[in-house]
């Protein structure tokens, strides 16, 4: 599958399991110097390859007939400051709701560990901004998901399907936590917890 395919079947599969309503979001990846991008205001499920535009790391288009997404700026701020080689943004349901109410995801799950432990959540700024792109960077630096106050989550990876699982993942711990907390106080593991999960994943015992 070429890399704008994979685009749209990320996009038809973000709304088939619900992460993403209609235009709400949307997905990159990288190709050198070279980001193709879903274009602005176009369902993620109606994408073709063709309608995916090609942008330089300025953010030229240089291919294709579309607008692309108006979060373009934030993707190319992460690939310049990441080593990522796509990038998911959606407003999942569970990932708003603690961009809406907290400033931090706690990590209540070791597989927290996958995203970088504590998820932050940038500051506030208006989409598509610069300073929305800039938060966003700031938030993500030495992890692999951030969420974005009063409105979604984006996570990276090296590949369309690694970011595409590490929003899933995100949104499951978040959901989890909201859950969570409708029930009772969620333990958060402490950094020794946390600590020895990386130990025994690093040492698992002999077969
Ligand atoms: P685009 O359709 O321009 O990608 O915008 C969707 C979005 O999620 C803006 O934050
Ligand atoms: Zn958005």
């Amino acid at each position: 599958m070429s890399l704008r395919e994979q685009l749209c079947e990320y996009g038809r599969r973000a709304i088939e399991q619900g992460l993403v309503i209609g235009t709400s979001g949307n997905l990159s990846v990288r190709m050198g110097n070279l980001v193709a991008v879903t274009p602005s205001g176009i369902a993620l499920d109606r994408l073709t390859p063709e309608t995916c535009p090609l942008v330089d790391l300025t953010g030229r288009v240089v291919e294709g007939e579309l607008r692309p997404s108006s979060e373009t700026p934030m993707h190319l701020a992460i690939y310049e400051s990441t080593d990522a080689q796509a990038i998911v943004h959606t407003h999942s349901v569970f990932g708003t709701v603690v961009a809406t109410t907290m400033t931090e995801l706690p990590p209540v799950h070791y597989n927290a560990l996958l995203l970088g432990g504590v998820v932050k959540v940038a500051g506030y700024a208006t989409y598509g901004t610069p300073e929305l792109a800039a938060n966003v960077r700031a938030a993500l630096e030495g992890k692999r998901a951030a969420l974005m106050a009063n409105h979604g989550g984006v996570t990276i990876g090296a590949t369309l399907e690694e970011a595409f699982e590490a929003t899933r993942l995100l949104e499951w711990l978040c959901e989890v936590y909201v859950r969570g907390l409708s029930v009772g106080r969620p333990a958060v593991l402490t950094e020794e917890q946390l600590a020895a999960v990386v130990e025994r994943a690093l040492n698992p015992p002999p077969l």
